[in-house]
């Protein structure tokens, strides 16, 4: 099966895209100036349903509108294309609204640690036992999913992108943090990458020989974008990467892909099935996550049904987050308080083997901030949300549960009001 990519430059060839209205492709066209969208054939004659194409989440996965653009940065954008401005104006007004899109949510700039003094721009460390990996030529995506956080990764124009290629100091960072035990390649998406290339970070890896390094882990989207990948029938090089890992995990680490999965619709193809078949029997795991996303997934039934499912192919539910604050924010967050509900309706609906997942569970500054519920003090009837840090970048802290007032509209942390103690003594 051969990739076909499509982007602003080419959709209208799409056989399916000629049949819809106009000021749908000519509002692709202005909203992409800001948040660049890419796609490819899979995505477009497997996975979206164009009968239903409005509300259908694959399509509003992969095609911006300008409902994901606050109306003012819209009608700017909007005027610079039709009055014709020359593209170097309509470029700085782009990069303008872009930067205002909160680039790097979570303080992700703070996570860059240093090598002997040096620092090393595509490493993160921010919990005590993993470091991210971006490596170069990971930095891109199969398709660009429309809520991406990683969305400075795809923007050439602004010097936003975390990336680097020596593997060797990524490893010698490992051996002088001996707490270290595993490292997530990310990116953009690291299964973007040849095996080849990849196997060429690997062999560096066993040949550091590193004691402290237990696992390995990918972040991918590929299951769902391009599951091809995996399946040596459709793609000559999938083979080499089943190899791969299976030489992973016959070199004694642990592998773990962490597989995105947005609605249960990526998941009724005969490739992704055979996809997660092929990846498990080299004797890796696949753990899922997602955000929980306004007009993509925000309703219990579909994550029961994404959950269920997940299980009955062999894949373990790991997390549910809140949509980051960054991008098109405003057209796909949560409140907080709808979040827990459909958490809560969710998880209670699914089989046992799925309650693994940890949720609805924000990436914030100081670490990975879980709602565990809602509770009422009997004195009062006040409201408050129970949250504690799952993971910390003090990991001393988390595992600690704490209090925050309620807040019915709130769709992050830092918009909630801590608790005193005599609040709750005097009722
Ligand atoms: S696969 Fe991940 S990194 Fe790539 S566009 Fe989607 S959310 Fe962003």
């Amino acid at each position: 099966m051969k990739i076909v990519s499509y982007n602003v430059k080419n959709f209208r060839q799409i056989e399916y895209m000629k049949m819809l209205p106009e000021e749908v492709k000519h509002e692709i066209e202005i909203v992409s100036r800001v948040l660049p969208f890419k796609a490819n054939n899979y995505v477009i004659d497997y996975l979206i349903d164009w009968a239903n194409y409005e509300t259908d989440p694959c399509y509003i996965l992969t095609f911006p509108n300008k409902h994901m653009l606050k109306q003012e940065d819209y009608n700017e954008i909007k005027e610079a294309v039709e009055t014709g401005l020359p593209e170097n104006e309509i470029t700085k007004i782009a990069n303008k609204i872009r930067l205002s899109l909160n680039p790097h949510p979570a303080q992700q700039e703070s996570n860059i640690p240093s090598l002997n003094g040096e620092p090393l721009p595509g490493v993160q460390h921010k919990y005590r036992d993993i470091a991210l990996f971006f490596p170069t030529q990971g930095q891109t995506c199969h398709a660009n999913c429309t809520f991406c956080f990683r969305w400075p990764q795809f923007v050439k124009d602004l010097d936003l992108q975390f990336s680097m290629k020596e593997i060797d100091r990524v490893c010698d960072y490992f051996k002088q943090h001996e707490h270290l035990h595993e490292l997530l390649f990310t990116g953009g998406d690291p299964m973007i990458m040849s095996p080849r290339t990849i196997s060429k970070y690997i062999d560096k890896i066993f040949e550091a020989d590193i004691p402290n390094l237990k696992t390995i882990r990918f972040g991918t989207k590929s299951l769902t974008w391009w599951p091809f990948v995996f399946l040596p029938e459709y793609n000559d090089e999938a083979q080499e990467m089943l190899d791969l890992f299976k030489r992973i995990v016959d070199g004694g680490l642990h592998l773990s892909i962490m597989a995105h999965f947005n609605h249960y619709q990526e998941m009724e193809t005969d490739a992704v099935r055979q996809a997660v078949k092929n990846i498990r029997a080299t004797g890796a795991e696949i753990r899922t996550q997602s955000p929980l996303l306004n007009n993509i997934n925000a309703s219990a039934d579909i994550w029961a049904e994404m959950w269920d499912k997940q299980v009955s192919m062999g894949m373990i539910p790991y997390y549910m987050f809140i949509e980051r604050e960054t991008g098109p924010y405003q057209y796909f967050q949560v409140p907080l308080a709808k979040a827990y509900d459909i958490y809560t309706k969710a998880i209670r609906k699914t089989s046992s083997l799925a309650k693994t997942v940890t949720a609805p569970s924000m990436s914030a500054a100081m670490g990975k901030a879980q709602i565990l519920g809602v509770q009422e003090n009997p004195l009062n009837g006040e409201k408050y949300f129970n949250i504690q840090y799952i993971r910390h970048r003090d990991y001393k802290q988390s595992y600690k549960p704490f209090l925050m007032h309620y807040d019915e509209e709130a769709t992050w942390i830092d918009q909630l009001k801590p608790v005193e103690k005599v609040e709750l003594v005097n009722g």
